[in-house]
């Protein structure tokens, strides 16, 4: 557990190690070319879009942004959307606009990115960790309920991979105990739960367009929600707390004067990002498709080899495909998880950890005394698992390299 990985700097972690190895050993290269984990694709309309934004003169927030929030908002279902410039600032903006502040607590998975736990702990509330399952990793639902007490405010759960939370039984104690539900979806926006769309069963719902998730607009964000009240606040909290007709400035509107009614922030999406994402919206369930096609080669050609493959699908809800996750376990195929992965480096096939449980990481355990055999589940999955690529722009051969290349390292 010494090293650390997170997603942002494993490529270059990676790199570095994997350069090493390759100086030492005599991995066979599956292919000529990197095969990047999580490189994004964009089109001649993405890049037009872009194009016209600069040619405009006018890459801040602005139209596109509307079109984008107009979009996310079909898609989903969502009475209201409010882009921002990434999902911790959707979590953030979404956590205090439930009220979420100090003295308070809210319910999360340790099987997450830090980015979850760091936007309760920016509210100044104390983020409580309930162990995820072993299978599917995500909260389990019949350990929340001891983790509630008269300070908590909050669930939120984190659709991770991909897989959707049950949201029947969250909802179910959240009613019961007066609880705002906020959904990390950043892994999630074309999931679905018993018949609805991720971004319209909740409080709020927060996504994510980082450069490696399903949709994305470089860096950016947006929280979905159905009601009016909230979707304002987080408005106007994301652009310096001004009132809420600040965000005519952006248009051509003529001159208003604005007045700041909160201390806010300064989370507003650009025009510039909008115009990367607008056109993935055409692909988007295309691309899931493909993943799909992915998903299911690799769920039948690695089976039989001594890992563990994702959990079987939940019937009740559409898996949104964000990650392939393999269990390494040293003691049954004789390499450790990070060895699998310089190996897999060597023969020119980029993996990534997602994630290091955040109980694990220096911060949380200092300070909120987080410890390993706490979370046995997430501290499993912490261990041993690698993330395999499941970009839609992969094509046969690609993944049949991929497979070559766990097999190889696997000695199988
Ligand atoms: C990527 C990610 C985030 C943060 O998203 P940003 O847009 O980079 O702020 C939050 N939660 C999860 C589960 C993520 O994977």
């Amino acid at each position: 557990m010494a090293r650390l990985f997170c997603a942002r700097s494993l490529r270059s972690e990676n790199e570095q190690s994997g350069a090493l190895f390759l100086r030492n050993s005599v991995e066979r290269r599956v292919r000529e070319k990197y095969l990047v984990f999580g490189a994004p694709h964009f089109g001649e309309a993405a890049i037009g879009e872009v194009v016209d934004s600069l040619r405009s003169g006018w890459i801040g927030t602005g139209p596109k942004v509307a079109r984008l929030e107009q979009m996310v908002s079909e898609y989903t279902g969502a009475k209201h959307t409010v882009a921002v410039n990434s999902c911790t600032a959707a979590l953030h903006l979404s956590l205090l606009a439930a009220d979420v502040g100090p003295g308070d607590e809210v319910i999360t998975s340790p099987m997450t990115f830090c980015a979850t736990a760091n936007s309760i702990i920016h509210t100044g509330a104390r983020p409580v960790f309930v162990d995820c399952e072993r299978d599917t990793q995500l909260i389990d639902p019949a350990k929340i309920e001891a983790a509630i007490t008269s300070r908590t405010k909050a669930i939120v759960p984190v659709h991770f991979a991909g897989r959707v939370c049950d949201m029947n039984a969250i909802a179910s104690i959240a009613k019961r105990h007066n609880l705002r539900v906020i959904e990390d979806a950043a892994h999630a926006i074309e999931g679905r739960y018993d018949g609805h769309k991720v971004g319209s069963m909740s409080d709020m719902t927060c996504f994510s367009f980082y450069v490696t998730k399903n949709v994305t607009t470089g860096e950016g964000g947006m929280v979905a929600t159905d009601d009016a009240e909230l979707a304002s606040r987080i408005k106007m909290k994301a652009l310096h707390g001004m009132s809420r007709d600040a965000w005519k400035r952006f248009s051509d509107a003529g001159y208003k004067h604005y007045e700041v009614v909160s201390p806010g922030f300064k989370y507003n999406m650009m025009d510039l990002q909008a115009a990367i994402g607008i056109h993935q919206f055409d692909h988007v369930e295309v691309w899931l498709d493909r993943r799909n096609e992915i998903w299911r080669r690799y769920s039948e050609e690695l089976k039989g080899l001594q890992i563990d493959l994702p959990a079987r699908d939940d019937p009740r809800s559409r898996h949104a495909r964000h990650l392939y996750t393999l269990m390494i376990d040293s003691a049954k195929t004789g390499v450790t998880r990070d060895e699998f992965m310089n190996r897999m480096h060597a023969k020119n096939i980029g993996t990534g950890v997602h994630y290091i449980g955040v109980h694990l990481h220096p911060w949380y355990r200092e300070n909120l005394g987080t410890k390993a055999e706490d979370y046995p589940n997430a501290t499993w999955i912490s261990e041993r698992t690698v993330s395999i690529p499941l970009s839609p722009h992969l094509d046969d051969d690609d993944v049949t390299d991929v497979i070559t290349a766990i097999r190889e390292s696997l000695g199988a």
